[in-house]
């Protein structure tokens, strides 16, 4: 498994990234493969160990404590449907989760996934009433109009006609 696979990772060591960063920061405990040794020490420097927890240092200076799945799951309820149930879109979860200091390598992704499987979301999204298409343009037919835009002599006759004929 290299790091990058861990982005994807749905099986049951799904937290096993936790590990492998935990161990190269305490014991510089590197994979044998040079070209993941390599990336591991490149991403490990965004990473620090406090009080036994991992942080992800963001771009920003704030620290995002790693969460394992059962953790980030937690999180994701809360911050979806927590204190004020604002039931923000997966985009904005995501950021919000890392606004609280919370970092997990497929919290993008499942932030996505939970917001759209979200059962409120979906009965109460907004409707959208534009077309799915652009509107076409369409030229009325008059077929009683001449050119010079009066009526035909024809068309009026047929009409006095029709309601002569109505009445008898
Ligand atoms: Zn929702």
């Amino acid at each position: 498994m290299t790091l990058d696979q861990h982005d994807d990772d749905t099986s049951e060591d799904v937290d096993n990234w936790i590990k492998i960063y935990k161990d190269y920061l305490q014991f510089r405990i590197i994979p044998a493969n040079n070209n993941e040794a390599r990336v591991l020490r490149m991403k490990a420097s965004r990473f620090t160990i406090i009080d036994g927890e991992l942080f992800k240092k963001s771009s920003t200076g704030l620290l995002q404590r790693c969460l394992k799945r059962h953790e980030a799951g937690m999180v994701l309820r809360d911050a979806h449907e927590g204190e004020c149930e604002n039931h923000t879109n997966g985009r904005n979860l995501s950021l919000k989760i890392l606004c609280l200091g919370y970092y997990w390598t497929t919290l993008r992704q499942d932030a996505l996934d939970y917001a759209k499987k979200c059962d409120a979301c979906q009965r109460h999204a907004p409707v959208i009433h534009q077309p799915f298409e652009h509107l076409h343009m369409s030229i009325p037919s008059w077929p009683f109009m001449m050119g010079n835009g009066h009526y035909g002599k024809n068309a009026i006759n047929t009409r006095i006609v029709g309601v002569h004929v109505g009445h008898e």
